[in-house]
């Protein structure tokens, strides 16, 4: 090994040549003017508008950049939306569980009913959001959590019917998990 050549990587990378750079992605006012463009303005308004533009190097930016940063914008608000949502839902669905823990050490059967049923509810509404903001089937893996299914098959032993009856839907999930 210790005869291989090496690779002199360090100096020389600089040198490549690079693409040309775009004037309009460089541009300290680029967002303004791809929000312009985006809206419909046409490339001669702007170039009228902002006088150190070159009309043909918007044409090209506006063909060329504007939609891969608008994919990027899209996914990245998507995901947000998403995230935020998903912890809304995470956040309920463990302030639940904690109030069944109480109630099931009070004894309070009714509460621990009412807690169980909204935790179900939880599990379904989670389901429906992963299975609307994600098509991959890798995400109901992330909702039926061995960890998850278990604390809630758990935390309802004590009560038969109610834990045979979330078992029953969170069964329902993973079934659905496999068709193609
Ligand atoms: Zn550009």
């Amino acid at each position: 090994m210790s005869t291989a050549p090496r690779r002199r990587l360090s100096a020389r990378r600089e040198e490549r040549p690079v693409a040309r750079t775009c004037t309009i992605c460089s541009h300290p006012d680029r967002e303004a003017i791809d929000e312009a463009l985006v809206a419909g303005e046409s490339t001669g308004m702007l170039a009228g508008r902002y006088r150190t533009i070159d009309e043909r190097a918007l044409r090209r930016h506006r063909s060329n950049h504007v939609p891969a940063t608008l994919a990027r914008a899209h996914d990245a608000e998507e995901v947000a939306t998403a995230d935020n949502l998903l912890e809304k839902v995470q956040s309920l669905q463990s302030r639940t569980l904690s109030i069944l823990d109480k109630a099931e050490g009070a004894g309070d059967l009714r509460t621990a009913l009412g807690a169980i049923r909204e935790a179900r509810g939880n599990v379904e509404l989670l389901a429906k959001l992963l299975g609307e903001l994600n098509e991959r089937p890798v995400v109901n893996l992330v909702l039926i959590d061995p960890r998850v299914r278990d604390a809630i098959v758990a935390a309802l032993s004590p009560y038969g019917e109610a834990r045979l009856a979330v078992v029953d839907a969170l069964e329902s999930f993973e079934a659905s998990e496999d068709a193609p």
